[in-house]
């Protein structure tokens, strides 16, 4: 059976109260969704507490988490601090961590491990840049990405890979479905169990493309969650395709 995640990256945007009025106009807009979509915000972490007794459909995620629980780590946020504010979902290796902050999949699989441990579900992002497409080296790259996961025995069905060619991040160059679906069809060659959802440029407007295609099972979406009338539109979407 046919089932979406449509998953909103809020990044380093809505503190408190803005934080508290997109989230409850997406909450209040998903009264009656049916069960196959399940629908997460990831706002930043100042705003989780402001959310977390204020949700019911909507889950929470966060961006980001540290991979030990406690100690000398400055700056860090610890995955059982998380829990105590309902955070379900952690998105890992997001393209801006990777890129400005050096995270790299050495340090992606010390965290997917420890939201394994934890019982989150978690997103692991992957996906190349323009030069490593330009020179034909997309599925080399991604595949290492994804490899590093499988290989240190993290998979498990709370796993969820999003496909994020850095390319289409926030710059309105979506991927086609076709070129989407071919890499979500070639990562579910290595992880057959576990959904692997599209970020980049997902919008009201392209959200049906992609979302029709058999192996794109949902969407990681930043700009235009934001949004709620058009986040609200892309649920509605992919609910409409149950
Ligand atoms: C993202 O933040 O993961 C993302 C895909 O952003 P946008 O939808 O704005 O491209």
């Amino acid at each position: 059976m046919r089932r979406y995640l449509i998953a909103g990256n809020w990044k380093m945007n809505l503190g408190g109260k803005d934080a508290l009025n997109c989230a409850l106009e997406i909450e209040n807009g998903i009264e009656g969704l049916k069960d196959g979509v399940e629908v997460m915000i990831a706002p930043p972490f100042t705003s989780i507490p402001i959310l977390s007794d204020k949700l019911k459909k909507v889950k929470l995620g966060a961006q980001n988490m540290f991979y030990e629980e406690k100690g000398a780590y400055t700056g860090e946020i610890s995955p059982i601090f998380l829990l105590d504010f309902n955070v379900k979902y952690v998105i890992l290796g997001h393209s801006e961590r990777r890129k400005y902050f050096k995270e790299d999949d050495e340090l992606i699989v010390k965290k997917a491990k420890k939201a394994k441990e934890t019982g989150f579900k978690f997103i692991v992002c992957v996906g190349e840049t323009i030069e490593e497409r330009e020179k034909g080296l997309e599925k080399k790259v991604v595949e290492k990405q994804v490899r590093a996961i499988i290989e240190a025995g993290i998979v498990c069905e709370n796993l969820i890979f999003a496909y994020e060619p850095v390319w289409a991040i926030g710059t309105g160059k979506v991927a086609t479905p076709e070129i989407a679906e071919e890499m979500h069809r070639f990562i579910k060659g290595f992880a057959k169990e576990n959904m692997v959802i599209y970020g980049g440029s997902v919008d009201d407007k392209n959200a049906k493309g992609l979302l029709e295609m058999p192996n794109i099972d949902g969407a990681l979406v930043g700009g235009a969650s934001l949004k709620p009338e058009k986040f609200l539109t892309i649920i509605k979407t992919a609910e409409n395709l149950l």
